[in-house]
């Protein structure tokens, strides 16, 4: 017999978790619900370890980590169940390595240190993607003017039309490795300015400023809030080892919900928060809609290994370094590095984090963790010093290529033309099923803050159909009397803009590249026309 409930939602990661918690709050406990998870343990793309440490062991984020100031949904998830954040330690020196280890650069600022052009070069860029992707109207991305034009077109191809100089193209390139784990050639130019317009711009990707993706950090680690939420939820509601590989609507108006063990489970409604790309594996009768299925074949995930060594002491804070390197490393069998940043924990263990990335992900992926640790403490030594390997306690990296139902990481990406013709199938409801996971969120979506306001608009369509249900006096379903506040209003007020500091910054590179032009105009004005 089929277990029967009121829903049931499919992945037990931090949306599906946060849909869950929602259908209670806004039912008071009334609807029954339950998680079904797939792997032996709850979180997804969230994932903590404790890894040895200079004072005996600590916890790590091998997954997600950092929030924001502007991310109002898991904020208001972290004060509710007590969790603080803290600032992500970014003071002193950063290093650059272009190409090789015998080009080291160190700079203070918010961008590289590259040349006056390169600069110049990659502010004009940000300027025009900013500018782009304000034009897009970020409920029907599909209206915008120009969308059928960006939408032919990859990032790369973008880059190549846009900088003038190849190290503004490569660092470039690299930043977008690290965000989407995948190769600017590999993502629809689009679809980037679409996921910029959903997070306030490029800046907020990339940074670390007050409202950039990168301002917080969680105090016992991210990993803890699925923890929290499973709790709340109640254990026995969730339940691990329970791939669905079936879902059937049927005509009385209920779902048959399978999972690979042949375990079945009845419910009014489902609430899907996986990745857009796993739910192709499902198989659905009726069939899902065909731009649901073409969506989900259009929306590769990318590729990231993240690693965390853990020192005996912060030697680059004691050398006056934030820990910050970037690596523009051709080929990528040069080295794995791609950015690393400080990592020590909230209770003082010193630690890095560093991210390999898109096609420096796929070819370090089959070497082993040991070949990793090597190649990476060397690019560490080359830049930080030797103390980057006579320090280190452990050396510990997550390959999410290699992850059970997730395949990846950090988040889908959309290929040329999906945003245009499916981007309508994304949050669609399919009869009783409901879409959620951070590819469907209406901000801050590939974030976590975008999987848990996907997870609560999700749990919000559920209990207004249950209301409306109740309403009509159809006695063959839900019978759950909800509380009055259904539908909280969508928070996108807060995404908030450059700040001061870096529009400040950006000032300067271009009134000192604007001097420099001139400069060079008056040399050359006075070489070739002063009178012979
Ligand atoms: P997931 O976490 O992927 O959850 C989906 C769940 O569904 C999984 O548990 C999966 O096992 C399960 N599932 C899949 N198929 C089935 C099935 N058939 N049946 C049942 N269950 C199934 N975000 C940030 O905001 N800040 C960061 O610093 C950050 N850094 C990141 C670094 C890394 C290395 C990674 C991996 C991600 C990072 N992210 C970051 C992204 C963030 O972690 C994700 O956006 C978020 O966790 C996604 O949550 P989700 O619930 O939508 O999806």
């Amino acid at each position: 017999d089929p277990v029967c409930v009121d829903v049931v939602v499919i992945g037990a990661g931090i949306s599906g978790l946060a849909a869950a918690h929602e259908l209670q709050q806004l039912t008071n406990n009334k609807l029954d619900v339950i998680v079904l998870e797939a792997k032996e343990r709850i979180g997804g793309r969230l994932c903590g370890k404790t890894l040895p440490a200079a004072n005996g062991t600590d916890e790590w984020d091998l997954g997600g980590q950092w929030v924001s100031s502007s991310q109002v949904y898991v904020l208001q998830l972290l004060e509710e169940f007590g969790l603080g954040t803290f600032p992500q330690f970014s003071d002193g020196e950063k290093k650059l390595m272009v190409y090789d280890a015998s080009d080291i650069r160190k700079y203070n600022g918010l961008y590289p240190s590259l040349g006056v052009f390169e600069l110049l070069d990659l502010h004009l860029i940000i300027k025009k993607v900013d500018k782009m992707a304000a034009q897009i109207p970020l409920s029907s991305p599909a209206s915008t003017k120009l969308a059928s034009k960006w939408d032919s077109i990859t990032l790369q191809t973008f880059i190549d039309q846009s900088s003038h100089c190849k190290s503004t193209a490569d660092v470039l390139a690299l930043a977008m490795r690290t965000v989407f784990g995948a190769e600017p050639s590999q993502i629809s130019f689009f679809y980037f300015l679409y996921y910029c317009a959903l997070s306030g711009g490029l800046n907020r990707l990339a940074d670390h400023d007050t409202g950039d993706a990168q301002e917080l950090r969680v105090q016992e680690t991210a990993s803890t809030l699925p923890q929290k939420l499973k709790d709340k939820i109640g254990a026995p509601r969730v339940k691990c080892n329970q791939p669905v590989v079936s879902i059937k609507q049927t005509n009385s108006g209920s779902c048959v919900i399978t999972s690979k063990d042949g375990t079945t489970y009845q419910a009014q409604f489902v609430i899907i928060a996986i990745p857009p790309h796993l739910v192709n594996q499902i198989s659905f009768s009726p069939e899902l809609p065909v731009d649901r299925r073409r969506l989900g074949d259009r929306m590769p995930v990318g590729h990231l290994i993240k690693f965390i060594a853990t020192y005996k002491s912060a030697f680059w804070k004691n050398a006056g370094a934030s820990g910050e390197t970037t690596t523009v490393l051709k080929p990528c069998s040069t080295g794995p590095l791609c950015v690393t940043m400080d990592a020590t924990s909230f209770k003082g263990n010193p630690a890095l984090v560093g991210f390999i990335g898109g096609e420096h992900a796929t070819y370090w992926t089959h070497k082993s963790v040991a070949e990793r640790q090597e190649a990476v403490v060397e690019s560490l030594v080359s830049m930080l010093g030797q103390e980057a390997s006579n320090q280190l306690v452990h050396y510990e990296d997550k390959d999410w290529g290699l992850e059970p139902y997730n395949g990846g990481c950090p988040v889908s990406v959309m290929q040329p033309g999906c945003l245009l013709y499916f981007h309508h199938a994304l949050r669609e409801p399919f009869g009783r099923v409901h879409w959620a996971g951070t590819e469907t969120a209406r901000i801050w979506t590939g974030y976590i803050d975008g999987a848990v306001e996907a997870g609560q608009r999700a749990a919000n369509e559920v209990v207004q159909l249950c209301k409306n249900t109740n309403k009509n006096n159809n006695a063959e379903t839900c019978t759950v009397q909800t509380s009055t506040t259904v539908s909280p209003a969508f928070k996108i007020s807060n995404l908030g803009h450059t700040s001061k500091k870096k529009i400040t910054a950006t000032r300067a590179i271009k009134g000192i590249c604007i001097l420099g032009v001139l400069c060079g105009a008056g040399y050359m004005s006075y070489k070739y026309l002063k009178p012979q």
